[in-house]
Formats: C-alpha cells, structure tokens, sequence
C-alpha cells in the first residue's frame, strides 16, 4: 500500500468530519439533531447539504449521483444522474438540490413488491436515509435511500429496519426513564457483522455452469482431503489471498469501513472479514458494500468470491455472525453488565427482554435467515441448529437459576440490593466459555446471532431484533410504569420473565441429536425448512407485533411473505434446471465417452489376445453404464417434478412442491452423479473437482 491508512480511511465519505467542515453551523446542527434523533429534515436544510455534498463530490471525482437502495432481490440498486444542468446551447453548470437529494422517484415496476404492485401504482420513490452517510464510488455519489411504493407502503430492506429502530429506542427509553435516566434521548442498535466467504480461481469457476447460476456446486464428490486436518483454520494465506485481502480492505477503508479482522475459516478456500461495529443503519449498508467490494475486487485478482452459504457439500459453509448490542446516544451499552447491583437490576431486566423476545418470536427469528441456501446450513448438522436457542454463559445461567428459585446466588461478590427477591447480586461478565453451536449467544457485552447466512441482506435480521425486543420493553414498561413499589416490581417481572422463557436457554452441543428431542419437550419450534418457516411469517401474533410497532402493515407482511415464498421456487428452479442441462448435455455423454474408451480397449486387447483378463474393464462398464442409466432416469424425474411444481400457480403450493419434491429429485441425481465422477477418468471428467476447486488457488 502506497498511502498511509490514516489519510485514506474514509476519504471517500461525506462523514460528521466533513459535514462539520463544509456545513454553515446551523445547518450542521440541525442536521446532527436529524441523524440523532430520526425525525425529518428541513427542506431549507437539504437544499444546503445537497450543495455541499455535490461540491464535495466533485472534487472527489464524481459526475453523478444515485439514489441507492435495497429492494427485495437480495441485492442494492443504483440509477443515475449526472450533476449537469444545461444554462445555454453549450454551457452546463452542475446542480443538485435538496429535493433531488430527499427524494428520487422511480420505476418500481421490475421489483419484486409481493402483489403491491398489483394493488397500487407501479411508480416507487426513494427517501434519503441522513444517518447513513453519503459516499462516492466510481464516479457517483451515492446516498443511501429507503425505497417505497407510490403509497407509502415499503418495498426494500431498510424501510423497516429504520422504523424498528425507532420502535426499540422508544420503548428502551420508557424503560431507562423508569430507571431514573432523564438524559438519554435515543438509543440505537449497533451491529458488527463477520462475514465468511469462499474464494476460487475464476478459471475453475468459468468451467463450471452451476457456480455461474446458482453460487454453489449441484455436483462434486468429496475430495480426498477436506477439513479434518484443521489445517486451514487460521492458518498462513496464501499470496494470492493475501493481495486480494490487501486490496479489499484499502478499497473499504477509503469507503470509511472498519475492516479489522482477516483470517482463514475452517473450510479450505474459506475466509472471514470482520469489521468493527456501527450503528445498525449503517452496519448494513457497509456489509452490502463488502459483500459487493469482495465480488469486484476478487475478480481483478482473477478470483472468484463465492457469498453462498454452501459452495461444497462435505465441508463447513457460511454464515454472518451478526453481532448486536443497544447503546444510549451517550455511547453507553446496555448489555455491559455494571458494576453496581442497581446497574444488574437494569441490565438483567434487558436480558430478561432479549430472552423473552426471542422465546415468543422464535418463529421470526427463523424466517429472518431462511432462503434455500441457508438450509444447506441450518438443521444440516453444521452451523447452528434450526431450532432457535440462547447461550448465556455459565455465570449468567446461574444468576437466573437463583432468580427463580428465589435463592441467593453463590457467586455473589460485594453490595446486595434487595429487589423484593432474596438478592439481585453483582457479578463480573462472562466471556470465557463460548459455545460455537449456539444459534444466539451472549458474548460478554453483546449477543451473536450465528444463524444469519452469508449471501443474504442483514437487514430483516435486525429488523426482527429490534422489534421482538421493542415489544418486551414496551409490556415491561406497562407493567413497571403502573406499579406502587418499582423495586419490587422489577424482582417480580425478573423472576416471572425468566421462569416463563428459560425453555429457550441451552448451553449443551446443538449438532446433537438429544437437542432435537430435548428441544422438542422443551416446545421449541423446529422450523428445518425456509419453507416451514415462511408459513409462519403472518400469524396472528407477528401481525400484531409489527403493527403494533409501526414496523410493518399487514399488506407489507403479505407481501413480503408472497416474495418468499416466490424467491424460494425461483431458486429452487434455477438450480434444478442447472442440474438438468449439466447432466444431460455434459456428464451423461462424457460418461458415455469414457465407457466407449474402456469398451474400445477390452476390444483391443481381446483381439490381439482373445483369453485375456478383462475384468476391471467389464466390472467398469457394468457399473458405469448402471448408474449413467440411474442418472438418466433420474433427469427426468427432476424434469418432471420441476415441471409439476413450476406449473402451480399458487405461491405456497408452488415453493412446498420445490421442497417436498423437486429437492429430492436434485439429490437423487446429485448421488447417482457424484458417484460416477469416483470411477471415471479424471480425463473424461468434464468439469473441475472439489479438489481443484478447493486446494488449486
Ligand atoms: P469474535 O466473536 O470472533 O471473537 P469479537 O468479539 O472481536 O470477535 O467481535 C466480533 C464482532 O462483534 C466485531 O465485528 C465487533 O466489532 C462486534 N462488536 C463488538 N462490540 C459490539 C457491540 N457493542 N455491538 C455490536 N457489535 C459489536
Ligand atoms: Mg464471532
């Protein structure tokens, strides 16, 4: 690297730095009051922050500007305009003003909106989002945008994780005022995401059909060597590797992204990027700008980065650990236990929150990370279960244990407060003991939701996050703000809160077998497919949460679930028509071509030698022609149930026919396929292996 970290980081960002140097005064601090508390700009305001912006744009090389934004595909989108306005026949002076940097109309038309487009106008617009900031990127400013329907109804990702944060930082507040705080006047959710990936060489990727359309192998035998060595966790990168890295994080830094942490994962070819954490808005943002800078920049390495949750089958896939935390605008976080027992009685009452938001929302929680590539993970004996649960800690554990049953704790230290419960104890966190396999676990002063897959938008993740935990702050604050005696109300709703949603907490291996069946006594939901969980998405009580927060309408939900459900088909279908054409028009004939070579040399040697020995060529040709017939027949079964399910209309009947038949279909052929790449040729074999795919880099 040429320049020094600290004059690039962030150049490229119209941050607080730059808004405090560019800005008159008045309008610096009304638009800091804006970010801060999340209410509306001035339209005066705008028309001189827009000014500002484009200045400085420019001299940052860029031309246009873009909206930028999250519709349902998964994916941003961007469309832009240039800054120029023409003054004369060939004179143009450049312009933005604070409308254009408000609001941006349009088309919503080619969107996914789930029947709202039906419904409604095909126009969308696209409202800036002041507290995530503005930067340029290849000759644009980009400004981060909530995008919605004519009507006002939401069509992206962060229109309700911008409404969720509102509704978690005012319940929060109900609460820390009943605590005596009269000073904080927002709270906001920060979010660390670690992000987990696979890289391969873009000349084995160009050769394989099914990384191209669908981001995993449909096909590939295990290769001799996987990860049982351990050899690759945290091990030396490879150069390549490492320029790639070196390249991403200068490229990021100069976005203003904290990219901290690199290392190898534990598949080989797999990696991890953590960056330090932001608030929530602006988390996600910066991880759709990594997810899109590790994709860009591994190609000028002649690399491929794979964002899948599962690129191999036998080896560990990917997942985002999401890690999230609520934090005062003093800058104080809530899940720091304090040093004093009043400061326990607060933090535990929180925890209490997050442990009963995320028992009577499990079902959410499961659908906010269930697309068809995250079941490749989920409930397939790796990664954390299906079955959502909570991890605390041994200490923490014990503390609650002692709540309930009104006994005191044995780790107490100094300083009891009586909370009309035997003792609300103080007690130092707990880091030391981590438990890999938990879905939700308490890291010591945040929670880590492991389930969330790599590829996908964290968004809705947080959004459920958010508003599960608004809604037990707002039933706490319900109870809290009526009582006559606050100390003991709160040992009470501690001790009832806990005993109620314990079920949830486990600390054993969640791989296991015992956890299913434990897990089921216990009543948890065991949601193993996207599918089963969508179903879920719209039950009454959801409805209920998210209306009652402002979060989303019920026509929202409807709409969501309906794009769920479509998107699952959708994929599904695109992975199994991928099978269906590498089967047919490149593995069968090369199969065929290699039997002809084998048929040809038993031909050959008999002729010259019509008593000679051969056995390996008849044994190969009679088990090579069966399964190459097996994978015949099973073509057209997938063809036939991806026919059958493709011609249902109805979204839901559609996505369970994908799961319930058109998967079986896949993994028949997958078997029977995988198969023969073990016993023909490596010559004949048409594509690369998991061999060259993984250690070729
Ligand atoms: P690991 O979980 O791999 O041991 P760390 O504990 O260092 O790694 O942190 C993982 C991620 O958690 C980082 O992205 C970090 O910035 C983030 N993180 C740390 N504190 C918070 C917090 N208060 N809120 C949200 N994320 C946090
Ligand atoms: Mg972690």
């Amino acid at each position: 690297m040429t320049k020094k970290v600290s004059e690039i980081f962030g150049c490229m960002v119209f941050n607080d730095d730059v808004m405090r140097e560019r800005l008159p005064k008045e309008v610096y601090k009304s638009l800091t009051k804006t970010i801060a508390t999340g209410k509306t700009i001035d339209a005066s305001v705008a028309d001189v922050v827009a000014n500002a912006m484009k200045d400085w744009a420019i001299e940052k090389g860029a031309t246009h500007y873009t909206h930028w934004f999250q519709p349902l595909t998964g994916v941003t989108a961007e469309k832009h305009d240039s800054f120029i306005s023409p003054v004369g026949p060939c004179k143009v002076v450049m312009e933005f003003s604070g409308k254009e940097l408000i609001k941006g109309e349009s088309d919503a038309s080619s969107f996914p909106s789930g029947g709202l487009r039906a419904t409604f106008e095909a126009r969308g617009y696209t409202a800036w989002d002041p507290a995530s900031y503005a930067f340029v990127k290849d000759g644009s400013l980009y400004i981060p945008t909530a995008f919605c329907s004519y009507t006002g109804d939401a069509l992206d990702a962060k229109t309700p994780l911008l409404r969720s944060m509102d509704a978690i930082s005012t319940q929060g507040i109900r609460l820390l005022r009943l605590f005596g705080d009269t000073k904080t006047k927002r709270l906001t959710t920060t979010v660390g995401a670690e992000q987990e990936y696979f890289i391969v060489d873009k000349k084995m990727y160009d050769l394989r059909e099914d990384l191209q359309f669908t981001g995993r192998t449909l096909f590939g035998a295990p290769a001799p060597k996987g990860q049982e060595l351990e050899d690759h966790y945290f091990g030396p990168l490879k150069s390549r590797i490492s320029a790639f890295m070196t390249d991403l994080d200068e490229a990021l830094w100069t976005l203003g992204i904290n990219s901290k942490t690199k290392h190898n994962e534990a598949a080989p070819a797999q990696h991890e990027l953590a960056p330090i954490y932001a608030t929530t808005n602006m988390a996600v943002d910066q991880n759709l700008l990594i997810m899109e800078y590790m994709k860009k920049i591994a190609e000028k390495h002649d690399l491929v980065c794979l964002l899948h949750e599962k690129p191999y089958a036998g080896v560990n896939g990917s997942g985002k650990h999401n890690n999230w935390s609520i934090s005062t605008d003093g800058g104080k976080n809530l899940l720091d236990a304090g040093k004093t027992p009043a400061e326990n009685a607060k933090f535990l009452l929180i925890l209490a929150a997050i442990i009963k938001a995320v028992d009577d929302y499990q079902d959410l929680m499961r659908i906010s990370v269930a697309y068809p590539g995250n079941d490749h993970r989920l409930g397939a004996n790796e990664a954390p279960p299906a079955i959502v649960s909570i991890f605390l800690g041994e200490e923490l554990d014990q503390i609650i244990k002692s709540i309930i049953d009104e006994k005191t704790y044995e780790g107490v230290r100094a300083g009891i407060m009586d909370l009309g419960i035997p003792t609300i104890p103080t007690f130092r966190k707990d880091t030391t003991d981590r438990n890999r396999t938990s879905p939700f676990a308490f890291t010591g002063n945040k929670f880590e939701f492991r389930m969330v897959g790599s590829s996908q938008n964290i968004a809705m993740p947080n959004t459920v996050l958010n508003t599960t935990v608004a809604e037990s702050f707002r039933q706490f604050a319900d109870i809290l703000e009526n009582a006559d005696d606050f100390d003991v109300a709160v040992g009470k709703l501690l001790r009832d809160t806990f005993a109620a949603h314990s079920r949830i907490i486990f600390d054993g291996n969640g791989y296991s077998e015992e956890w299913q069946k434990e897990a089921e006594r216990r009543g948890l939901l065991n949601l193993r497919t996207s599918v089963d969980a969508y179903k879920c998405f719209n039950d009454d009580k959801n409805v209920k949460l998210f209306t009652t927060h402002g979060v989303m309408s019920r026509v929202e939900l409807e709409s969501r679930q309906e794009i769920y459900f479509e998107n699952y088909s959708k994929i599904i279908n695109i992975e199994a028509l991928t099978m269906i054409d590498m089967a047919s028009r490149d593995i069968i004939p090369a199969v065929n071509s290699y039997l002809g070579e084998v048929a040809n040399t038993a031909a050959a040697k008999m002729s010259v030698l019509p008593t000679v020995n051969c056995s390996v060529e008849r044994d190969i040709l009679t088990r090579l022609s069966e399964l190459n017939a097996k994978a015949y027949r099973c073509i057209d079964e997938l063809k036939a149930a991806d026919k059958a399910a493709t011609s249902i209309s109805d979204v839901k009947a559609r996505a369970e026919a994908c799961c319930n038949s058109v998967i079986p279909a896949m993994n028949a052929l997958r078997e029977a396929v995988d198969e023969m790449e073990t016993i023909t040729s490596s010559e004949y074999w048409p594509m690369p292996t998991y061999s060259d795919l993984m250690f070729k880099i």
